[in-house]
């Protein structure tokens, strides 16, 4: 059993020596001290689903095994910067994770994090380009850094400070769009953007294939073919940030970006490929990588022994236990009885998402769609009373975001939707 501190003291120490800043999504917060796969348990010993583990990074599942055995072996052998001397484990994983690109894509460059990923692949479209200016979706969230603050486009994440060089385009968000699920009026916007904001020539393009913060949102159908052909008309590139839909969550791929027949070139990485580890990726074409010759360019810890040891490992469970089919048939089960619970409850106005990354959103009313952001709060702590964690986003706070392990079963999905459906009931 648990002896540490209780949550009473954390949250004290957490209020006189921590960042004012951080948050927590529940009214009580949980202590939380032990995962096991798709399960958390608090100081108590009292067990949760976990429905959300997989934006905060664990996609094989909480102490996987096969990952602590590679961190463990690794850490007892040599953990080091990256920048010194040779070590096989960030050249195996290198390569393991470059066979699971398409194409060219097979130049990996390691960071920390998922903002860090994203700086480099915007850097390299601004040096490979000679081009500033970048283009990213209204409602997108890629980092914290000043130039991934300025791709992200909610101002609840963004602090007044320089962000320059993006314009945001509008998002073929299909509920709440302008254009509802018509790609090719949201991809004229880009157009227009390079004709009337820019010299008309771009360094990039920069989106999420399923955007994550922004509250599991699908980019609307033939969105991305369209605006792929007008960004290499205007010298562009094209930057996937894989941090959420990557590795295998979206189920019918393992990449989300291949959802919509496109090649980006280049990939943005962070979050499940590290099962819980710190470790972020880009990866490019020879060509392109090339840029970053023309300087010195290193990341102290990026890509160290002991980081990239747990994301081949994260690779091999992956392919192991047929993770990327599990997200496709749990996935999909889910989102079926999610469905399904939209025609009991008038509360939910739209159910969205792909494999494991799924949205349902709440609202007042179907029409004005006004967000009902207060019950989401409300359902989400009553699910959490019920031994069930989903997550919260969306500008208004009023989408669920289900993006659990990829350990997933269908008795898990079972379990969360009858607590949704339990909690909603009672609202
Ligand atoms: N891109 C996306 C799509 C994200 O969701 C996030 C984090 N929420 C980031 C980038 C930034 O990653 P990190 O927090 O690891 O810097």
């Amino acid at each position: 059993p648990y002896t540490g501190p209780t949550a009473e003291e954390i949250l004290r120490k957490r209020k006189e020596f921590l960042s004012p800043s951080m948050f927590c999504f529940y009214k009580k917060p949980l202590n939380i001290v032990h995962g096991k796969m798709q399960y958390l348990f608090d100081e108590n010993g009292r067990r949760y689903l976990d429905g959300f583990g997989g934006i905060a990074t664990v996609s094989c599942g909480h102490c996987h095994p096969d990952v602590i055995q590679a961190i463990v072996n690794q850490t007892t052998n040599i953990q080091h910067s990256t920048i010194l001397y040779l070590n096989h484990a960030i050249a195996d994983f290198a390569e393991a994770l470059a066979t699971k690109m398409p194409g060219d894509l097979k130049v990996v460059f390691f960071t920390n994090s998922g903002t860090e990923a994203n700086e480099l692949a915007m850097m390299i479209a601004r040096l490979y380009t000679g081009c500033q200016d970048i283009i990213s979706l209204r409602n997108a969230y890629h980092g914290n850094a000043a130039g991934t603050m300025a791709a992200t486009a909610m101002c609840n994440w963004k602090f007044n400070v320089v962000q320059s060089g993006v314009h945001h385009t509008q998002n073929p968000d299909p509920y709440r769009g302008a254009f509802g699920s018509d790609g090719e009026k949201y991809a004229k916007d880009v157009e227009d953007i390079i004709q009337f904001g820019t010299s008309g020539n771009v360094a990039g393009f920069i989106f999420e294939a399923i955007q994550g913060v922004g509250g599991i949102v699908e980019l609307a159908p033939n969105y991305l073919t369209g605006v792929y052909g007008t960004i290499k008309k205007a010298g562009g590139l094209v930057i996937a940030d894989e941090v959420q839909c990557g590795f295998a969550r979206t189920g019918s791929n393992f990449w989300g970006f291949q959802n919509h027949g496109i090649m980006p070139d280049i990939v943005s990485m962070a979050k499940g490929i590290g099962n819980g580890i710190p470790l972020g990726a880009v990866v490019t074409t020879p060509e392109i990588a090339n840029v970053l010759t023309r300087r010195n360019y290193f990341n102290t810890f990026g890509g160290n022994p002991v980081s990239t040891a747990a994301g081949h490992a994260v690779l091999k469970v992956i392919e192991k236990e047929k993770l990327q089919e599990n997200a496709h048939v749990v996935g999909s089960y889910l989102k079926e009885r999610l469905l399904s619970l939209k025609d009991k409850h008038e509360i939910i106005g739209d159910v969205r998402g792909r494999g494991l990354i799924l949205g349902v959103e709440l609202v007042t009313d179907w029409k004005s769609k006004t967000p009902a952001s207060a019950e989401t709060l409300e359902v989400m702590d009553s699910m959490k009373d019920l031994g069930v964690l989903v997550g919260k986003g969306g500008f208004y706070g009023n989408v669920f975001r289900i993006t659990p392990p990829l350990c997933f079963n269908k008795q898990d999905a079972d379990f969360l939707v009858d607590a949704m459906d339990y909690s909603m009931s009672k609202l």
